[in-house]
């Protein structure tokens, strides 16, 4: 348990994360400001990392994987504009990290990962921090959940080369994914729309991510 000193404690760095690292360059969205400033960063890294859970930089979490920066995920969030109402896929889930922010602005988040220990851990931890509008699964995200298809939104948190065509056949007419396309020197974000059922790329900003990788991996 933490003690009402270290919850102030990490609540003046969460606020400072906010402001420093995510306002000042520009996020001006309020609901993703609101939901960065309520998620317990902290929670979801590693013992060894929590020191460092508000800095300015990705952190491990495990099986070779990362808890990406706050302002990337801040960014990625505010392009997709998520409505309180929107059901939306996440590819990746790592920590949870993202999962708890698509989960206060969203009504309901389908998560896969494809790293069972990771998908265990991070379920484990939303759970206990009681974000309920969650499901997650180990698998293959390139597939996506066709059984909860057509997703209002859809965040790809692993770069690929190419926009997997399944994702955007689990898209609704007129829903939005965002997701980082390139190879690792040169990747960029990319708002991808459904348009009459076609993909409408709008190129944002340059970014690393890991890869997005096929099958699974269960090394518990
Ligand atoms: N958003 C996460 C960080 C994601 S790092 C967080 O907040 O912690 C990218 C994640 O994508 C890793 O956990 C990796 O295991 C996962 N991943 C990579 N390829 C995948 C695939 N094909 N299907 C599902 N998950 C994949």
């Amino acid at each position: 348990m933490e003690s009402t000193s270290q919850c102030d404690h990490v609540r003046t760095q969460r606020e400072t994360m906010v402001r420093r690292q995510i306002a000042e360059r520009g996020i001006r969205d309020e609901r993703v400001l609101d939901a960065m400033r309520a998620v317990p960063r902290h929670e979801f890294v590693p013992e060894s990392f929590r020191q460092d859970a508000y800095e300015d930089h990705p952190l491990p979490i495990g099986e070779g994987q990362t808890i990406s920066q706050p302002y990337i995920v801040a960014a990625m969030l505010e392009y997709l504009a998520l409505q309180a109402t929107d059901r939306v896929l996440e590819i990746g889930a790592g920590s949870g990290y993202v999962t708890a922010l698509l989960s206060l602005l969203s009504s309901e988040v389908y998560s896969v990962e494809r790293h069972a220990a990771l998908a265990v851990l991070a379920e484990s931890t939303l759970r206990r921090l009681e974000y309920r509008n969650v499901k997650i699964r180990v698998g293959d995200g390139r597939q996506g959940w066709a059984e909860y298809a057509p997703f209002d939104a859809i965040l790809v948190s692993a770069a690929t080369l190419e926009m997997p065509p399944a994702l955007f056949a689990q898209l609704r007419e007129g829903g939005r994914m965002m997701a980082p396309i390139g190879p690792p020197s040169s990747q960029e974000l990319q708002l991808i729309r459904k348009v009459s059922g076609q993909p409408d790329f709008r190129i944002l900003e340059g970014c690393r991510f890991v890869p997005l990788v096929e099958g699974t991996v269960d090394s518990r």
